[in-house]
Order: structure tokens, then C-alpha cells, then sequence
């Protein structure tokens, strides 16, 4: 029997977890720093904004951030992989069986997805739908993607926690990683923060684009130098009764060159929206999200995370939100009240990439040390990376449940 340790009980930890427990030979035990909860509930775990210069969003439980996500399923980076001599077109094929990959009906449109469909149409942009892993028939339209989805009709990696669980894979929650036990270059372990130490023959770290680099700083290797979160802000402006936030987040999308812009809404709108429209309510915003790909210039440091934007960045996010006002005006918001949020992230990614600090089958520089998460991506898509995360760290499942 071989002990396998997973850090980390999210997205990429789960999926890793589901394809090794099929390893009758195998002890899983995964270690997670939250506390287990519903889908419904999961937006109370979202970590607070540290203030850093762009604000980092993660939550901290299980499930991880798949339970927030707003369901959007693109593959991303597959033939970047193909340089490292990774294929991922078999996890890609098997996950879109298993999360029912699909675009939503039209009766799932919703009225301002469509009106800013048709104004983009007019000024000569075509809107796509985006595929998504929500289950049409539970859906019940209610704008909640990034709540959690109460009704339980978007895929979210509890669906890896059954599979793992009932092969018998042990999961312990509110318990966080904070070290690496490393004797002659080999991992024997991690220690948590209720002072317990776990043995292992096998480590997989998978605690997320911030907590992964940090636990391999700690034991010696220079992750951390190459976070990339996608930076993205929302626009939107007044238009009354659209009740935007109550259809399907990022339903149907833009892509532009290096540039994305997707319908979405913000609670941090209303504030600048009711400088001209004082009586407006959250019902009464109309956006987009307008999102870039990331240089990779964020740093991950024992106690410090550093990420801001540059010139080249800010460049693309303005040229993206002219692009969005036209649309969104267009749609009919109120030219004046246009305004934007600040930056934000939610693909907390590449701190650990393959090829820098991971090898094509994942694996550290210390033996028997993996990382299997959204870390590894090699650069950051500009994409929903969700899909390229769960086939990366499926593949590193199977790759373990196969040689152990
Ligand atoms: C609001 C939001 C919407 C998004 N929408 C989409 C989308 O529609 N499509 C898409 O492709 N991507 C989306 N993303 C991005 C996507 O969710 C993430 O890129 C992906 O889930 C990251 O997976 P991960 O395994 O790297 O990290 P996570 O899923 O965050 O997993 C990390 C896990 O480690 C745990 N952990 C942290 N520290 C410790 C510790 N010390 N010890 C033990 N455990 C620890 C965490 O609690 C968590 O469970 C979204 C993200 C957010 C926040």
C-alpha cells in the first residue's frame, strides 16, 4: 500500500483524488484547510481582499473555488501542453462527458443577454454562447452562479469528493497545511496548523495559485515568480428594471484580440451608478465583464503576495471597455452613468509552472513532490482555465494511480 497525502481539498485536489482512489492499492487522505459545505452556501467562504492592488478571489472550503465558478467550460492551452509533451485531449474528452459540457437553450437566454447580443450584432461584434457545465433542467435562472448556485444545477468538484470518498479516499477539513517534511530530497509529509504531522509516500500540493507557492517556498523551491490572474473589471451602466443579475453569468461572450467581454454584473456598480442616478437599485445595472490574459508578473512571496497591473494591461482593459460602453449604450444604459469596478482576478494560476518548477508529469524538483493544480499552467489563457485545470490534474491521478 502506498499513503498519498493531497493538500488541498479544491478543484484540482478533488480531481487528482477521484482518478487515484480508483487505485485499490492507494491510502488517500486529503487535507483541507476549510470547512465542508453546500453549494449554496460556499459564497460565505470567500476569502477577504488582502488590499492588495488588484483584488485576488478564492474561497477557502470544499470544493474550492469550483463551487463559484460561473460554470464556464473552455479548453485553454492544449496545444501549448503539446510542448511539454502533455496531451490532455483524453481528460478534455472524458470531463465533458462527466460535467455535461453543453451550451444553455434559448430559454435560458434571459432578456438583457439578448438585447446586448442584438446592440453588439448591430455595431457589427457576434455574442457566442459559452459552454457551461449547468444542468439546463435544474437551472432555475436565478443569476446565483457565483453564490454557489442553490439549486444545485452547476457541476462543482463535490462530484470528485463522492467518487474519492466512496473508494474510500479520507478527507480531513478545517486543518491547514503550514510545512513540508523533506529528508534527502524526498517528501516524507506535511505538518498542519493544529500541530499534527501526516507521513506520506506521496505528496500532492494542490492548495491554489497562492497557498501551493508558498508551501514550496518554504521547502526551498523558488515558486511564486510567475502569478497570473487574468485581470477583469465590470462596466455597465443605468437601465431601468434590467434585473441583469438575475439571468445566467456570462451566458455569451466576445472575443476579441487578447481582450474578452462576457455579459456580467457587479454589486460594486451600484455605488458609482447612483452618483447620477441617485434612486437606482441593483436591479437597475446593465454590464459586461471585460477580462484580459495575464503577463504572468505576480509574485507569491512567504508573506506577501505582489500583483498589480501594468501599462500594457491597463491598455487592453481600457480598449475592452470602450468596446463594451459602445455595446452597452447601444443596448440602451445611460451614457453618463457609465462606470467601472476595479481590477480584479479569479484565475489565480502559473505560480508553479510546468517547465519551471514542475515536470511534464507534474512532479517538483524533491522526489515524490507533485503539484496539482491550477499552479502549473504554463501560461495564463486569458480563458475560463477551469477545464485545462481538472484535465491536468485528472491526468496526474491517473499518471499516480498507475505507478503506485
Ligand atoms: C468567482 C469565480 C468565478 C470563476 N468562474 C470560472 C469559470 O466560470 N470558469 C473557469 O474556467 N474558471 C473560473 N474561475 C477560476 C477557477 O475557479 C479556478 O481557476 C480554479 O477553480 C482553481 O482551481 P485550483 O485547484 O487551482 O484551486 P482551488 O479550487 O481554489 O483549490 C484550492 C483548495 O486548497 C484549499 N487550501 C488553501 N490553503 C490550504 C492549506 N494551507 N491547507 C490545505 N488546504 C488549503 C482551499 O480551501 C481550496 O479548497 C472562477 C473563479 C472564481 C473565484
Amino acid at each position: 500500500m502506498s499513503d498519498v497525502i493531497i493538500v488541498g481539498a479544491g478543484t484540482g485536489g478533488l480531481s487528482v483524488a477521484r482518478e487515484l482512489s480508483k487505485n485499490p492499492d492507494v491510502n488517500i487522505t486529503i487535507i483541507e484547510k476549510g470547512p465542508k459545505t453546500t453549494p449554496g452556501e460556499s459564497y460565505k467562504f470567500y476569502d477577504p481582499w488582502d488590499k492588495n492592488e488588484l483584488e485576488l478571489i478564492k474561497t477557502t472550503c470544499v470544493g474550492g473555488s469550483s463551487l463559484v465558478i460561473a460554470g464556464n467550460y473552455v479548453p485553454a492551452l492544449v496545444d501549448e501542453l503539446k510542448e511539454f509533451d502533455i496531451d490532455i485531449t483524453p481528460q478534455l474528452k472524458q470531463l465533458e462527458e462527466e460535467i455535461q459540457i453543453q451550451t444553455m437553450p434559448k430559454s435560458h437566454e434571459g432578456k438583457i443577454n439578448k438585447l446586448l447580443a442584438d446592440a453588439a450584432r448591430e455595431l457589427g461584434l457576434e455574442m457566442q454562447p459559452m459552454p457551461k457545465g449547468i444542468n439546463p433542467e435544474k437551472c432555475i435562472i436565478c443569476g446565483k452562479c457565483a453564490w454557489g448556485c442553490p439549486n444545485g444545477a452547476k457541476w462543482s468538484s463535490l462530484e470528485d469528493l463522492k467518487v474519492a470518498q466512496s473508494n474510500g479516499a479520507k478527507l480531513i477539513t478545517d486543518e491547514g497545511v503550514i510545512n513540508l517534511i523533506v529528508e534527502d530530497n524526498k517528501i516524507k509529509g506535511v505538518v498542519t496548523d493544529k500541530a499534527n504531522t501526516y507521513y506520506a509516500d506521496v505528496v500532492v500540493l494542490a492548495a491554489g495559485g497562492i497557498v501551493t507557492p508558498k508551501l514550496l517556498r518554504i521547502a526551498g523551491i523558488k515558486a511564486g515568480e510567475t502569478l497570473a490572474v487574468d485581470p477583469f473589471v465590470t462596466i455597465g451602466g443605468y437601465y431601468k428594471g434590467a434585473q441583469q443579475d438575475n439571468e445566467i453569468q456570462m451566458n455569451k461572450f466576445i472575443k476579441l484580440p487578447h481582450i474578452v467581454i462576457a455579459s456580467h454584473t457587479s454589486q460594486f456598480l451600484l455605488p458609482k451608478i447612483q452618483e447620477t442616478h441617485p434612486d437606482a437599485t441593483s436591479d437597475d445595472i446593465i454590464s459586461f465583464m471585460v477580462k484580459v490574459p495575464d503577463n504572468t508578473k505576480g509574485y507569491v512571496y512567504a508573506n506577501e503576495v505582489v500583483k498589480g497591473i501594468d501599462f500594457e494591461d491597463a491598455s487592453l482593459i481600457a480598449r475592452g471597455c470602450g468596446i463594451a460602453a459602445s455595446i452597452l449604450v447601444k443596448a440602451g444604459a445611460d451614457i453618463e452613468s457609465i462606470s467601472s469596478t476595479h481590477v480584479r482576478g479569479a484565475h489565480l494560476i502559473s505560480s508553479a509552472r510546468i517547465g519551471d518548477i514542475v515536470d511534464s508529469n507534474l512532479e517538483t524538483e524533491i522526489e515524490n513532490l507533485y503539484v496539482g493544480d491550477g499552479c502549473v499552467l504554463p501560461e495564463a489563457p486569458g480563458l475560463p482555465p477551469i477545464y485545462t485545470i481538472l484535465a491536468l490534474s485528472r491526468r496526474l491521478g491517473q499518471y499516480l494511480a498507475q505507478k503506485l
